[in-house]
């Protein structure tokens, strides 16, 4: 008998199999695909942001209104804790200035190597090719059936990831057999996802970018949210982490506003070109705007949309032209046509109920030694290793948990 099994073999699995084995325990790792961590090998285009700087209460703020939970996780196992890991295994580590850690070569196959020569010299077993099928609990003892073999195991740790990017393996179907488990799954849905607009004039400034733009729009709990952050206008849409990281709230047909400026929000925009009027009035009123960081092709475009002469004198602007610039260029309207699709969705937001999980060991609270982590269970993270460090801290803690039971 296998003592622990582990399904899946992205970064949640391969820490949970290395965890147990360095901890005592004897483990079989499966994986479905014919080589483990496909979506790690693609992470930060292939270059593996696994990692980001700051302490716990900073980091545990990057996922969204799920960042009590995440920092009771991160306190078990912390960026710190991740870093020393891969250290303690020689592997080079790179912070980039923007805060973002990386392997020093910046291949992601480097850490993927890393993970599997530990596992390996670990005494670790690694089934690839094989996807499990069904896992059935007798008493104290589990069986898990794969498309070839039955296996039996005293514990077993789902680490079968979500289900966007289904080409790397991880597909959602393994959702269905946590439900035949009694679980209940949070309903699935596109994370890290560009937006689509169907708004000519916007799609005709794709390539432009802003490196401090705001966005204001309500959650469906009625909060109300002003982030900022880079954004990028696409071929499509809208991107670049202002709209990555606040995907999670967004649905087709929802109404979002957009802030080009480097103001926070259309009442400051006022009051700066009020200011800005007083010291250089002769200025023409498209000055004002490309002097505070907006591209020239998005300045006429805008204009053009106002019905305003962008070249008449600062001084010269009415109070009622100020206010229409102010809403177009600081609470631009968008409707969210559509959501980027599974195959652009960097992560999955929902997946296993927190509330079932005991998150001291990742356990699960209705069937005992059944253990959950990584991007399955109903908790996503910013762009940034906030969703590998998440992978990779409830691995460590479901290993750690699954060993000592003995
Ligand atoms: C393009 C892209 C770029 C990304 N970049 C970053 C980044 O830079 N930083 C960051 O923090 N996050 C990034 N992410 C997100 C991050 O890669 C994931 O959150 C992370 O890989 C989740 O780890 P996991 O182990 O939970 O799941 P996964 O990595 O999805 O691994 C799950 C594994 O389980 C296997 N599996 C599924 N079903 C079965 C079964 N029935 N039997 C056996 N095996 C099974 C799958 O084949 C897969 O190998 C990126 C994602 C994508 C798609």
């Amino acid at each position: 008998m296998d003592k622990i099994i582990v399904i899946g073999a992205g970064p949640a699995g391969l820490m949970a199999a290395i965890t147990a084995a360095k901890n005592g325990g004897t483990v079989l790792l499966f994986e479905k695909n014919a080589h483990p961590a496909k979506k790690l090998s693609i992470s930060g285009t292939g270059q593996c942001n696994f990692t980001h700087d700051g302490d716990i209460a900073f980091f545990a703020q990057h996922y969204g209104e799920k960042g009590k939970i995440a920092s009771r996780i991160l306190k078990r196992f912390s960026n710190e804790d991740l870093i020393n890991f891969f250290k303690d295994l020689g592997l080079e580590i790179y912070r980039r200035e923007d805060g973002k850690y990386f392997p020093i070569s910046m291949r992601s196959s480097d850490v993927i190597d890393c993970l599997l020569c530990t596992y390996d010299f670990l005494g670790g077993k690694l089934i690839l090719n094989d996807p499990v099928i069904s896992i059935e609990k007798k008493e104290t003892i589990f069986l898990v059936s794969t498309e070839k073999k039955r296996y039996t195991a005293n514990s077993v740790i789902c680490a079968t990831g979500g289900y966007t990017y289904p080409k790397t393996g991880s597909d959602g179907q393994f959702f269905s057999i946590i439900e035949n488990l009694n679980h209940h799954i949070v309903p699935l849905g596109k994370g890290l996802s560009p937006i689509i607009t169907q708004d000519e004039a916007i799609l005709m400034l794709s390539g432009i970018s802003f490196k401090n733009a705001g966005l204001l729009f309500r959650t469906k709990k009625g909060k109300q949210l002003n982030p900022r952050g880079e954004l990028l206008i696409t071929h499509r849409g809208f991107s670049g982490p202002l709209i990555l990281d606040n995907s999670r709230y967004f649905e087709k047909g929802m109404k979002i506003y957009l802030n080009f400026t480097p103001f926070q929000d259309k009442e400051m925009l006022k009051k700066n070109m009020l200011d800005y009027s007083e010291k250089h009035g002769k200025k023409s009123l498209a000055a004002f705007f490309t002097d505070h960081t907006i591209p020239k092709r998005m300045v006429n475009t805008l204009f053009n949309m106002a019905k305003i002469d962008k070249d008449i004198p600062l001084s010269n602007l009415t109070a009622e032209d100020r206010k229409k610039l102010s809403k177009i260029f600081a609470e631009y309207p968008t409707t969210i046509q559509e959501m980027g699709s599974i195959n652009n969705s960097m992560v999955t937001t929902g997946g296993i109920a927190l509330s079932e999980i005991k998150l001291s060991t990742m356990e699960s609270k209705i069937i005992n030694a059944l253990y959950f982590c990584g991007e399955m269970i109903d908790i996503d993270g910013d762009t940034g290793g906030y969703n590998i460090q998440m992978a990779f801290s409830t691995g460590f803690i479901a290993g750690l948990a699954a060993s000592r039971r003995g």
